[in-house]
């Protein structure tokens, strides 16, 4: 049997596909692998045997349905591997390590100045992620993988494709510059995307193979995971869904074209028109408290800003037919003065349902993580669902385009 780490790295073999299935789930039965995996039922049970014997797979509980005899789950053993996420945030850098089972074991903030540079940021998350493995007793080439999570658009093999919120980015190769400071595999992915593995992970789309996440924050970020991958799209743009025009005659948004969703239901957006009426600055925490409150001028503007969310939503159901949509960042916390006006709007702007018969419409839930925590423990997910990937180590890198 081969230890965890060429287990973990190995694409074609059975027993990599069910290792990296397991570190996906977290925790499963034999029937959840199998299912998963599309492996044999008998060739799973003879794997998991021989993983239990390497003390890679250990029993952790037995689930019981209710039914018939209870399920075994089973997960990788804590102690056989270790991942990383890694925010690169603005003013800030965050760094989380978790183990198989997805418990986090670190997690360590880094204040940094604004235009820190690519350069910076890798020294400084090396020479940080060195004293976090050494507190568990490990060091960088131990870990399983590294996940970067950024506010742009990446190509497939690292590229930053805009620089619209860290400027000094647009067009850095991720690879080049990580993989000569962090000798372990690289990943890295836009953070609406992380999302969507965080929720995947730890979240509400555990089990979810079908959905589309709608992230309103400062700006509008999403992502679309269909049979349980998320889409890159050509060249890393997917669901960019803050960018949909609805009003070609609109503001500018900050990507040169008028009249985007983000332009209306982004933050930013709607902290300038609260300061405009109230006459003094007030932080979106604020805002979403006095919208909550119902205050006049508030309520009116995340009504607005909700009907204009139902609309995009509604334009991304027409065309993808998602079963279920998830919805996360910091306006879902609003409550129903956003979230019911943005379903009532969603039904007026898609395809609507036949007059006769039983025709189920798309779910909507509210994600799990409504701060700012899916984009690091997505970028840890990276590393579980083996996404993104665009660095091998410093003597092997990858290049091309990733499986996911
Ligand atoms: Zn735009």
């Amino acid at each position: 049997m081969q230890n965890i780490k060429d287990l973990f790295l190995d694409q074609e073999s059975p027993a990599g596909r069910l290792v990296r299935a397991m570190a996906a789930l977290g925790a499963a039965t034999a029937g959840q692998l199998v299912k998963s995996t599309g492996i044999g039922r008998s060739t799973v049970s003879t794997l998991l045997s021989e993983l239990r014997d390497a003390e890679i797979v250990i029993d952790v509980e037995v689930k019981s349905t209710g039914f018939g005899r209870p399920s075994q789950l089973l997960s990788l053993n804590p102690a056989s591997g270790r991942c990383a996420g890694v925010l690169l945030g603005l003013g800030e850098i965050r760094i989380v390590i978790c183990d198989l089972t997805h418990a986090v074991l670190s997690d360590v903030w880094l204040p940094i100045h604004r235009d820190y540079t690519p350069e910076e940021a890798a020294d400084q998350i090396r020479d940080t992620l060195t004293r976090q493995c050494a507190a568990l007793g490990q060091s960088i080439p131990d870990l399983l993988g590294v996940g970067l999570a950024i506010s742009a658009p990446l190509s497939y093999d690292g590229k930053v494709m805009n620089g619209d919120v860290l400027p000094t980015w647009g067009g850095v190769d991720l690879a080049e510059i990580f993989s000569t400071r962090i000798d372990c595999p690289l990943h890295a992915e836009n953070e609406s995307h992380c999302g969507a593995l965080a929720e995947m992970t730890w979240g509400a789309a555990i089990g979810e193979k079908d959905f589309v996440l709608y992230k309103f924050d400062l700006g509008v970020g999403g992502a679309i995971v269909r049979d349980g991958v998320v889409q890159r799209g050509f060249n890393g743009s997917a669901a960019e869904f803050g960018h949909i025009v609805l009003e070609p005659n609109g503001s500018l948004c900050r990507c040169g074209n008028r009249g985007c969703l983000t332009t209306f239901v982004g933050s930013y957006h709607l902290m300038k028109h609260a300061e405009e009426f109230s006459g003094h600055p007030v932080t979106i925490d604020q805002f979403i408290e006095r919208a909550r409150e119902g205050r006049l001028g508030y309520r009116r503007l995340i009504e607005d800003a909700a009907e204009k969310a139902g609309w995009g939503m509604g334009m991304t159901a027409t065309i993808l037919n998602p079963p279920l949509f998830i919805i996360v960042g910091k306006l879902a916390t609003v409550g129903d003065a956003f979230v019911e006006r943005l379903k009532s709007s969603f039904e007026r702007h898609t395809l609507p349902p036949p007059d006769s018969g039983q025709h189920p419409r798309p779910r909507f839930v509210i994600g799990k993580f409504l701060a700012n925590d899916d984009t690091v423990m997505g970028a840890v997910a990276l590393v579980l669902h083996q996404h993104g990937r665009i660095a091998g180590h410093a003597s092997g890198r990858l290049r091309g385009r990733s499986a996911a």
